[in-house]
């Protein structure tokens, strides 16, 4: 079926949401708060599933333009001794293709590009959505794909699920050099995380609680293994990004209202089930979301019966997996941060590559 659908939030679920809704004939319009579309950010994991995704909404060619493939990357302890490899490699034997990783500026490029493409898909930027209902009333549909505070799930769901922190800083940056290591490097209570980006550069992550200053971050991690001070040093502490780890908690009983008479309202990406980022799954779930949604709907029979329907049916192909997936990434940010690191790294030695 096809119909109106404003989307709410042109971040990374948003743009994937709008383009497979443009596929299916449906008449679309974003609307994004931010005058201008932020270009910053570091790299994103995208997971075979999610390419996948990306290659069924035509944006996958403009995602490998940009992306390199993950391979080879340990755990190590903070002496560089490697205690496991993560399971790179059976992603890649099993899906037949690598996992990749893309620089958010360029993911958002790619999926811009996509909607450009059609021409008739206006992204208005500085408009910043508070009448939700109102916003339904006029359209067959709205998606809430405005992250974590989003407007749009407060405006259905009431504010019993929010945002929560879960105690712990990150810092991100990415420096001009390429490291020879990848993978993450676990220590008591903090943690370090090196990965490709492009070629000449490299992503990384860390947290360290006692850390409120990049000198102070530089010091906590001074006798960490190489290159890991080296990286540090080469980043301009100007680009560190620095936030709060946060998680929508409790979880969400429905990512969709599809009730006719109030307007239907569907829920992508971290408006419905924002995680911590430790598994690294932010951006693919967004866009198995948007892919989702927009197949179900583009299969649907023709009326607000057909739309009712296509909901129900995201909600079940969607929700419990993206749950899941919150909460592993959750239980794996405890496990990584504990200071009972004899018994973690037990652990981890055990498990399968
Ligand atoms: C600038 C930025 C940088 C990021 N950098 C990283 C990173 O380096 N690493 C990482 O793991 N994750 C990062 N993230 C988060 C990551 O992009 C998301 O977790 C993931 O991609 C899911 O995206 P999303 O589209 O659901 O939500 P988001 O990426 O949060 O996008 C939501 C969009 O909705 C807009 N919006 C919010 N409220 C309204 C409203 N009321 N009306 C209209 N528009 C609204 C926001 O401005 C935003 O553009 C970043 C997010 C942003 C916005």
């Amino acid at each position: 079926m096809t119909g109106t659908a404003t989307v709410v939030g042109a971040g990374i679920g948003g743009l994937a949401t709008a383009i497979g809704l443009r596929r299916a004939g449906w008449s679309v319009t974003v609307l994004e708060r931010r005058t201008e579309l932020e270009r910053y950010g570091a790299a994103f994991g995208i997971h075979p599933t999610a390419q996948s995704a990306l290659d069924r909404l035509g944006a996958g060619d403009a995602l490998r333009e940009h992306a390199v493939p993950y391979r080879d990357a340990h755990i190590r302890t903070p002496d560089g001794t490697s205690i496991a490899r993560l399971p790179l490699e059976r992603i890649e034997r099993t899906a037949g293709r690598p996992e990749l990783l893309i620089s958010r500026p360029y993911l958002l490029d790619a999926l811009l590009a996509g909607l450009d493409a059609f021409g008739d898909v206006p992204v208005k930027l500085g408009e910043r959505v508070t009448d939700v209902e109102a916003l339904a009333a006029g359209q067959d549909l709205v998606i809430g794909a405005d992250g974590i505070r989003s407007a749009v799930r407060t405006a259905r769901f009431g504010d019993r699920s929010g945002p929560r922190e879960v105690g712990t800083v990150a810092w991100i940056g990415i420096a001009d050099i390429e490291s020879p290591v990848h993978g993450e490097t676990w220590g008591s209570g903090r943690f370090f995380g090196l990965t490709p980006v492009e070629p000449g550069r490299t992503n990384w992550y860390a947290t360290a609680p006692e850390a409120t200053t990049a000198d102070e971050l530089r010091g906590l991690f001074a006798g960490w293994h190489d290159p890991i001070p080296h990286i540090l040093d080469a980043t301009d502490p100007a680009t560190w990004i620095r936030y709060e780890m946060r998680h929508l908690y409790p979880a969400l009983p429905s990512f969709v209202s599809a009730d006719a008479s109030a307007g239907h309202v569907a829920l992508v990406g971290d408006a419905a089930h924002a995680m911590t980022p430790n598994l690294g799954q932010g951006a693919c779930t967004a866009i198995l979301d948007a892919d989702a949604l927009t197949r179900a709907l583009a299969a649907a029979p023709p009326g607000p019966a057909g739309i009712a329907g296509a909901l129900r049916a995201y909600d079940r192909e969607r929700r419990r997996s993206a749950q899941r997936t919150a909460f592993a990434s959750r239980t794996l940010h405890r496990f990584m941060s504990t200071e009972r690191t004899r018994l973690r790294n037990g652990v981890v030695r055990l498990l399968p590559g």
